[in-house]
């Protein structure tokens, strides 16, 4: 199958089952407008993130990695009116853009951006006694990705739902030789979760306008 068919099956569900949403599209054009890198999740993948939020009854979201906040407001829209979604981000630009999309989607009250190094304000949120999390979505540089997910474990309670973008990385995962950072990153994020007997997981590859990749799936364990 070609990348172009990955889009086309993408298109072909996408078109009947999610309505247009004048909110996430407006947020897709003030992205590529301020010029930031397209390398959010799609559509059906934000749907996904969602559903996944929503089936976890969740109340307090952490998200590892803003961009312009396109993913944000999908799994801001899972939370009831009393939940809340704190989001990490490391660039101030990118951060003053998902803060205008997400103003624009009327999500200002429930989600709070901080900027920093994720490492740095994952520390500040635990210091600051913000959490537990019920889901946790990290996608943000992959070398970190060990970090994060400690970080994430630390922050969640029993039932907690862990999910981590970009696992399979066009395959290049399987190849424990890669001098990748990234796909290092990945490797080392495996073997931790595979060594930790407080979660539950797997991966699942996807295709897509997205291209060839996966997402990691725990779940913390009573
Ligand atoms: N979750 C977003 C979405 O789907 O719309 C996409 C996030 S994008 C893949 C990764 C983001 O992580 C970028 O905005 C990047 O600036 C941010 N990032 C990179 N390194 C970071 C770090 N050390 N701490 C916090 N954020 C970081």
């Amino acid at each position: 199958m070609t990348d172009q068919q990955w889009q086309a099956v993408d298109d072909y569900f996408t078109g009947l089952l999610d309505t247009a949403d004048p909110v996430l599209d407006a947020a897709l054009a003030a992205n590529a407008a301020a010029e930031l890198p397209d390398i959010g999740v799609a559509p059906n993948q934000g749907r996904f993130l969602q559903l996944l939020a929503r089936m976890r009854g969740a109340r307090n979201i952490l998200e590892v990695g803003t961009l312009g906040g396109y993913s944000t407001i999908w799994l801001a829209r899972a939370l009831g009116a009393d939940g809340r979604l704190i989001s990490l981000e490391v660039d101030p630009k990118h951060a003053e853009v998902a803060r205008q999309n997400i103003a624009r989607a009327g999500l200002t009250d429930q989600v709070q951006i901080r900027v920093g190094r994720a490492v740095d304000t994952l520390a500040e949120l635990a210091g600051e006694g913000v959490g537990p999390f019920d889901f946790i979505f990290i996608d943000a540089d992959k070398p970190s990705n060990p970090d994060y997910f400690a970080w994430a474990l630390r922050l969640s309670v029993p039932g907690s739902v862990i999910v981590v973008d970009n696992v399979v990385r066009n395959g290049a995962v399987v190849d424990a030789d890669s001098a990748d950072p990234k796909v290092r990153g990945v490797r080392a994020l495996a073997e931790a979760v595979a060594a930790e007997p407080r979660v539950r997981a797997t991966v699942l590859q996807t295709v897509g306008g997205k291209g060839y990749d996966g997402f990691l799936l725990a779940e913390v364990r009573h």
